[in-house]
């Protein structure tokens, strides 16, 4: 496949936010793909080269980019530089110079999507002294090859700035619409995603043979896409969904997907990002256990002797940033509460009932050491679950987590197999999690840290557009609003990110990247805000404060539109019974 083929179809799907007609143009290009080239077209389209846990980050900044333009295009970096400045986007100037230069150069071969892709990989790989050389010279072969859309891509690609607004479910639907004509194969292809988080490797299989995606099995060191809970706000409510359930105790801290065979052990982010480094306390610890082979789930978080309290996952993980990994192990000892085992001994578990993975977690975890089980406890009425739930505030957590005893794991899906209640609910204050998309400058006492606050959205899954829901200004000490800026200056943009509906301006638009949790008192309609307009009018957050920053999740995995309308009608509903 060439790759000036998939230039125009991103091309293409710049243009359109409707998903059925991006299905269709991608089912259409897919078609065009060989089993060959299927995995690597979806990475491409999906912003990587490898899946997340694989680590594998393209990392060239700006500055490398505009030199790799300056070097293909024959213009001096001032040159570009000055352009980018007018057009605020690196791919577009890329293309624009190089349609300059297009017209005097000699011909250039055609590339094809193998050589794109391997040119990706190579960049991405390169590391060490001399590495920044390396990457650049290799962009700069393939911008002296490609014609101006395809640097246009290449650029933005290389950037992680692609933004082609087309979601995962997108992709998924257009892997069956090639190969069937219709979504009847999606599930399995879900399925199968969720338990290897994989596309590329999901589609290259299933172009061997549609089958072979059903043989599909958990494996160690092949993260799978974490089960995400529902919510509900009264004990009441979760006993009338679920009957008699197991409740769990909800631990606010860093959530680890653990992997073990013999003396291989890697721990996963909910990201699915190998934090292995990061935990060497907690991979020390399930070497010992006797397992040979395992994939457990787990909550990680800092526990204070003296004080008999926990530290908060935001205190955990600023800790062992600042002390050192070693320090921080030893002063801040961490305890893990295992919550679920999916694969044990060559065993895939995922299949399995709660009432029966819960049983395996306890005995698997039976000596207390640094790995314990969950704090858990069967319960049938809403007194008990409410025990429970003032159990876990009076000890400092989060709240509780209600689990069906006979569901199995839900891999990548949010269903009511966990339902979580939160110490807030009922009461006046809940949290979003929204994404950054633009900042304010500060104006009086903030003038001095040069920052008044960002602007927030979420996600809408029907129209794949990021919509605004609240401006935060709060919440923040004054140290971490420095750093926040810091952050956010590094990803501004000219223009707001292509796919964000807004209604107010900012002084800084971003990159949608950095995601953070917003408190807040009640949802309210604002014509200012575009989360689930209606009659001009969009949901809006009554007194917004920054909780904290979550760098454990990605801009895709904010909270969705669909769920601020839930949290807007279960604000309504009943009191805490
Ligand atoms: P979500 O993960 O649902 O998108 P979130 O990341 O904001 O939302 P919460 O809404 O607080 O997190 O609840 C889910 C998280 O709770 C899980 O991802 C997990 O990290 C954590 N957790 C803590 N204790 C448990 C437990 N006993 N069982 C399952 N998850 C738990």
């Amino acid at each position: 496949m060439l790759f000036s083929e998939v230039a125009a179809v991103f091309d293409q799907l710049e243009d359109i936010s409707g998903r059925l007609e991006m299905t269709d143009i991608l089912a259409e290009l897919f078609q065009q793909a060989e089993a060959d080239d299927i995995g690597k077209l979806i990475y491409l389209i999906q912003g990587i080269v490898a899946p997340p846990y694989e680590g594998i980050d393209i990392g060239i900044g700006e500055r490398f980019a505009l030199e790799a333009i300056a070097a293909a295009s024959g213009y001096s970096k001032a040159r570009v530089e000055s352009h980018y400045k007018k057009s605020g986007d690196l791919g577009d100037t890329a293309e624009e110079l190089l349609q300059k230069r297009a017209q005097t150069a000699l011909l250039t071969s055609e590339m094809d999507l193998e050589h794109v892709y391997s040119g990706m990989v190579k960049i991405a790989k390169a590391s060490g002294p001399g590495s920044q050389e390396y990457k650049i010279k290799h962009l700069t072969e393939l911008l002296n090859n490609a014609s101006p859309l395809e640097a246009r891509f290449l650029v933005r690609f290389v950037l992680g700035r692609l933004r082609l607004g087309v979601g995962d479910p997108t992709i998924l639907d257009a892997v069956s619409v090639a190969h069937a004509g219709d979504k009847s194969f999606r599930e399995k292809l879900e399925r199968a995603y969720n338990i290897c988080a994989d596309m590329g490797h999901v589609a290259e299989e299933f172009y061997k043979d549609p089958e072979l995606i059903e043989k599909f099995k958990v494996q160690p060191f092949r993260p799978l896409m974490p089960a995400l809970a529902e919510r509900l706000s009264t004990p009441s409510e979760i006993i009338d969904k679920t009957g008699k359930c197991g409740v769990e105790m909800k631990y606010d801290g860093f959530r680890l997907q653990c992997h073990k065979k013999g003396d291989r052990i890697r721990l996963y982010s909910r990201k699915l990002e190998d934090m292995t480094r990061m935990f060497p306390d907690v991979a020390g610890s399930i070497r010992e256990m006797e397992a040979k082979e395992i994939i457990f789930e787990g909550e990680a978080l800092a526990f204070n002797e003296e004080k008999k309290r926990f530290f908060s996952f935001q205190q955990t993980m600023h800790r062992r940033r600042k002390h050192g990994i070693d320090k921080a192990s030893q002063e801040f000892p961490l305890k893990v509460f295992a919550f679920d085992v999916l694969y044990l001994d060559g065993k895939d578990l995922t299949q399995k009932s709660y009432r029966e993975r819960r049983k395996l977690v306890e005995k698997t975890f039976r000596k207390k050491g640094l790995i314990q089980p969950s704090g858990f406890r069967l319960v049938s009425r809403p007194e008990e679950l409410k025990q429970m739930f003032d159990k876990a505030a009076s000890s400092g957590l989060e709240g509780i987590m209600a689990k069906d005893l006979d569901a199995p794991y839900t891999a990548g899906k949010r269903k009511f197999a966990w339902i979580k209640l939160k110490k807030s609910y009922g009461k006046s204050v809940d949290t979003i999690d929204g994404v950054i998309v633009g900042y304010y400058l500060g104006h009086g006492a903030r003038a001095e840290f040069e920052f008044g606050g960002v602007l927030v959205s979420v996600y809408n899954s029907d129209s794949g557009t990021l919509e605004t829901v609240a401006k935060v200004a709060t919440g923040f000490t004054e140290e971490e609003m420095v750093d926040l800026r810091k952050m956010l200056e590094k990803t501004k943009t000219k223009n707001p990110a292509d796919n964000l509906v807004f209604n107010i301006e900012v002084d800084y638009w971003v990159e949608p990247r950095y995601v953070i949790e917003v408190a807040f008192d009640e949802i309210t309609k604002s014509s200012m805000h575009t989360c689930g307009t209606r009659h001009g009018k969009g949901y809006a957050l009554r007194f917004p404060r920054i909780v904290k920053l979550r760098e454990d999740k990605t801009a895709r995995e904010v909270t969705t539109t669909s769920e601020v309308a839930d949290m807007y009608r279960l604000q309504h509903s009943s009191g805490f019974r």
